[in-house]
């Protein structure tokens, strides 16, 4: 008999509330999300908002409204509940004194009465002599009664990690595989600040620990932190998790992806159009391929998919052509039904009244070509909703003879029947052909200018059969008079 026992799979999503969630957060939680899904365990969304200055109200709020739109539900979170909650850092801050109690006991911790002065003094000669910013140590050894007189004067203090010097620490990424650092790079790491809060450091390893998280999936960025937190789990002997340091998203011009060479703002994503089901594939891509290079996933095909070991080490662009095509992509290919009524509140905002169901899927279905996202979409179906206007050049084409001919013929065979199919309509300019001796752009540049307000466009049949028989009359009839 084993008595290896398959440890279930938790992993979570931990960000700090800072009022949008970023596409790299979105990547980071897509991730988590997939592995959980696909290996059958549990996704966790976890609040880390100790850090008080950059707490946003609404924030929260936000980014699960955010993450449920783009279909990410989580198993257990700050509103939903679970068994170890709860999710929200700040209400678990009794959880974390009480482990540090235990560092100190162990020594593992120490207090640290420098005032703020003194840190930034010695930060201040670091920099000049250009080394990095670290703590010297000088309340490292301090003695027992030392410590106890300082905290009987009441001077405040933060307690600090007591991050060996010497040696190296090496540990296993599933990404980046054996990854070591030497100890003397690693900073004395605050854990509980003055405030009496925990750091990111101390409250991300103690949640990460009672919440029973076993794959840590993250961005590269915290690959140096890594040190710190093991010393961490070594010191409460508590379980180390498996790492899974994520590649870094990076701008066409492979500097670290940042809001100066564009959007990083799902939420903006969102207003422009993008649906969340392309905005989902796309960045399943940043970073992760499948076997066969296929590009085009829905989120329950990316579960059944996903998998760990196809995440590059090397760094990932956010390439907003791609996303472009992609998004496109989606427009066209969801029923006209759906793209209705996502793009509905897009023609709003643009003051059109889009109420007619039955003509606004028609329209929908005419404009969604060449499109790469829903705002781009009103100006382009507003014609259908408003008569043309008309630039001098396109009055010097209304004018002309043949022009006339074809309006007058057009109007007095429209007012013929009541109904016109597409058929009928197919009919009707190949028989106005004949009659006018009329071809090509002759015939058909000035009838879709004074229909449509421009020579290039859908066929005729379909910009009538949107517009309706008496609309295009009217259209007709505006040009012929204005001859
Ligand atoms: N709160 C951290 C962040 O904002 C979480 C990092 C981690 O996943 O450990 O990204």
């Amino acid at each position: 008999m084993t008595d290896i026992v398959k440890q279930e799979v938790r992993v979570r999503f931990a960000p700090s509330p800072t009022g949008y969630l970023h596409v790299g957060g979105l990547r980071t939680a897509l991730f988590n999300y997939l592995f959980a899904r696909k290996e059958g365990g549990k996704f966790i969304l976890r609040i880390e908002d100790t850090d008080q200055k950059r707490y946003i109200q609404g924030a929260l709020d936000n980014l699960m409204a955010s993450l449920k739109n783009m279909g990410l539900d989580y198993d257990e979170g700050p509103d939903v509940g679970g068994p170890y909650g709860p999710y929200i850092q700040s209400e678990r801050i009794e959880i974390y004194r009480k482990y540090t109690e235990k560092l100190l006991e162990s020594k593992t911790a120490y207090y640290c009465f420098c005032s703020e002065e003194r840190l930034e003094n010695l930060r201040e000669t670091q920099r000049k002599l250009k080394k990095p910013p670290m703590y010297d140590g000088k309340c490292r050894d301090l003695t027992e009664s030392e410590v106890k007189e300082k905290l009987a004067a009441g001077i405040p203090f933060v307690i600090r990690l007591r991050f060996p010097k010497e040696g190296r620490t090496i540990f296993d990424d599933v990404i980046r595989r054996k990854v070591a650092v030497d100890n003397s790079v690693v900073d004395d790491q605050v854990l509980l600040k003055s405030d009496g809060f925990p750091t990111y450091h101390l409250a991300n390893v103690i949640d990460d620990h009672l919440m029973g998280i076993s794959h840590v999936i993250r961005g590269e960025e915290w690959l140096s932190s890594v040190p710190k937190h093991i010393f961490l789990y070594r010191a409460l002997d508590w379980k180390i998790p498996v790492f899974v340091h994520l590649p870094l998203l990076l701008n066409p011009d492979r500097s670290k992806l940042s809001k100066r060479q564009g959007d990083v703002a799902v939420e903006t994503y969102i207003e422009k159009g993008y649906l969340p089901e392309a905005l989902i594939n796309f960045i399943a891509l940043l970073g992760w391929h499948s076997a066969d290079d296929r590009e085009l996933y829905t989120l329950p095909e990316l579960e059944q998919t996903f998998s760990l070991d196809r995440i590059n080490k090397a760094g990932a662009v956010f390439d907003i052509d791609k996303l472009n095509w992609m998004n496109g992509w989606y427009i066209r290919n969801f029923d006209t039904g759906t793209i209705a009524d996502r793009a509905r509140p897009f023609f709003e905002t643009h003051g059109i009244d889009v109420s007619d169901s039955a003509k606004f899927e028609k329209v929908i279905a005419v404009t969604r070509d060449y499109t790469s996202n829903l705002e781009e979409m009103p100006p382009r179906g507003r014609v259908f909703y408003e008569t043309p206007q008309f630039s001098e050049e396109d009055n010097v084409l209304i004018n002309e003879e043949n022009s006339k001919a074809i309006y007058s013929y057009w109007i007095h065979e429209l007012k013929k029947q009541s109904e016109w199919s597409k058929e009928d309509l197919t009919k009707l300019i190949e028989d106005s052909m004949k009659v006018l001796s009329l071809k090509g752009k002759k015939f058909f540049f000035p009838l879709r200018l004074a229909l449509f307000g421009n020579t290039h466009g859908p066929d005729i049949p379909t910009i009538i059969d949107i517009l309706g028989r008496d609309e295009s009359i009217k259209r007709l009839e505006n040009c012929l008079k204005s001859i």
